[in-house]
């Protein structure tokens, strides 16, 4: 364990990230407390734990430039994002740009400032210039988003942090959830009557656990209520493959929906038995040629690297297998190990029982050669990078990169990755967000994530929101 004291209650969560991304594999516990003096409670660390004592008298920047330096002489590495640990690095460039700083400017100032690597500062610049393009006619002011929540899903995949429910035990609700939503919907459409709506996204969860006649019955609510005729992108999650049917499609299709997600992870049978998503490479395959039949013309697959026992060979395979296929848009994520998520208990038994031929960290390593083999594949398809983030404990320190076909870009990913707009949030689990001018403060207000609280709650939910945007 590496076991950091600090001088001040100050830049822990920075100080965490910095050390964690060097020592991704162990326990990172950053305690306030002075050099010789080791708080009671905090006996417990062990004589073998690395300890390391800094003091926190400097700005935030020099300070981690201090440490990434110490670290990096230390273990012999190099972070592609330097000492960044913020999870939108794109922004920095963004913002740079539009104070009408030169690439030439930026790319020194992200390499002093925070040690980017060459290839990631580039990278960030690209994508800055084409959100600044998508995004040029969208009214941050006087525009909004929308996003609707399903949170149901056909199984829980092992590695899921957002709000699910099996769709098995929760069926007989999912009408009332509907009623729910119909609910919001009348609030927004009497509050945002004088606004532009911009973009549509129904995400969760996986929307398609919805019976062909509830996405009507749900779109078809919306359609009424709120005027839809500036929409530039309607995307609805249909992210399982077991979840998609025809009847859904056409569905979709007959409501308007522009954009759609038939998402793979990977496309091996065995890694997908592994991470708990019971569908096929072959039941994959079929669904999105049944969305290129029924007329989609904007399709995303996400994929994820850093799977449990892939290797650059299995990500290869995935690739060459999405190539055959040919998506618009390629949403390329970087696993992200949650302690305590189902996934790492599950590689752990697996390990304990000797079913997996290496250790359980190694077998969901990202890297490198994998990072380039996606970004190959992209190239490949003739798409372009258009947004990237990055999350906490993410697979070897990488980022989340969308890919797109020009003129197929997920507008709505690009909005709340820049949080440029404010975004009205329906459903449980989700995050309102007020975007108050630009560049701007942010405020956000939650609703529940508990389906059955959030029904019984649904007027407060209302109400949060209504409050923020008085
Ligand atoms: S499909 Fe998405 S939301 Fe549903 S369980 Fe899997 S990761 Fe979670």
């Amino acid at each position: 364990m590496q076991v950091i004291y600090i001088d001040e209650d100050k830049y822990q969560y920075d100080i965490h990230s910095l050390f964690k991304a060097f020592y991704p594999e162990e326990d990172v516990r950053v305690i306030v407390g002075k050099r010789g003096s080791v708080p009671e409670k905090e006996k417990d660390v062990s004589p073998d734990d690395e300890i390391s004592f800094i003091d926190v008298d400097k700005t935030k920047n020099d300070l981690k430039k201090e440490i990434y330096l110490t670290l990096s002489e230390k273990t012999g590495k190099n972070l592609p994002w330097g000492d960044l640990t913020g999870i939108r690095p794109t922004r920095i460039a963004m913002n740079l740009l539009e104070e009408g700083k030169s690439e030439e400017e930026v790319f020194c100032y992200m390499k002093e400032t925070y040690l980017v690597s060459d290839e990631k500062i580039n990278l960030s610049i690209d994508i800055a210039k084409r959100e600044k393009e998508v995004l040029k006619d969208i009214d941050y002011q006087n525009g909004y988003s929308l996003y609707i929540g399903i949170p149901f899903c056909p199984t829980t995949c092992l590695y899921c942090s957002f709000t699910s429910y099996p769709i098995g035990a929760f069926k007989g609700l999912v009408d009332d959830y509907i009623e729910c939503l119909k609910k919001e919907i009348d609030y927004v459409a009497k509050d945002f009557a004088d606004k532009t709506l911009d973009t549509v996204y129904i995400g969760g969860g996986t929307p398609t656990t919805l019976e062909p006649d509830q996405i009507k019955e749900l779109i078809g609510y919306l359609r009424d209520k709120v005027d839809l005729s500036h929409v530039k992108e309607f995307t609805v999650e249909s992210g399982r493959p077991d979840s998609i049917t025809r009847q859904k499609l056409i569905a979709m299709k007959e409501m308007g929906v522009t954009r759609i997600s038939v998402n793979p992870q990977t496309m091996s049978d065995a890694t997908l038995r592994i991470i708990g998503r019971q569908h096929s490479v072959a039941q994959l395959i079929e669904a999105y040629n049944m969305a290129r039949e029924e007329g989609f013309d904007n399709i995303n697959m996400d994929i994820i690297l850093g799977l449990p026992g892939e290797d650059a060979s299995d990500v290869q395979h995935t690739i060459d297998e999405i190539i055959k296929l040919d998506p618009d848009d390629l949403t390329v994520h970087s696993l992200a190990i949650k302690r305590g998520s189902r996934l790492f208990e599950a590689i752990r038994e697996r390990e304990l029982r000797g079913e997996l031929k290496t250790t359980m960290l190694e077998s969901m390593k990202n890297t490198g050669e994998m990072m380039e083999i996606a970004k190959n594949g992209a190239k490949t398809l003739g798409l372009e990078p258009y947004y990237l983030y990055r999350q906490k404990n993410i697979s070897g320190n990488f980022e989340n990169t969308g890919y797109a076909r020009e003129g197929k870009a997920g507008i709505y990913n690009i909005l709340i990755n820049e949080e440029v707009q404010s975004i009205v949030a329906l459903g449980a689990g989700t995050v309102t967000k007020r975007v108050y001018g630009e560049g701007g403060r942010i405020e956000r207000c939650d609703n529940v994530k508990d389906v059955k609280l959030y029904m019984e709650q649904i007027d407060e939910m209302i109400d949060r929101k209504r409050k923020l945007f008085a």
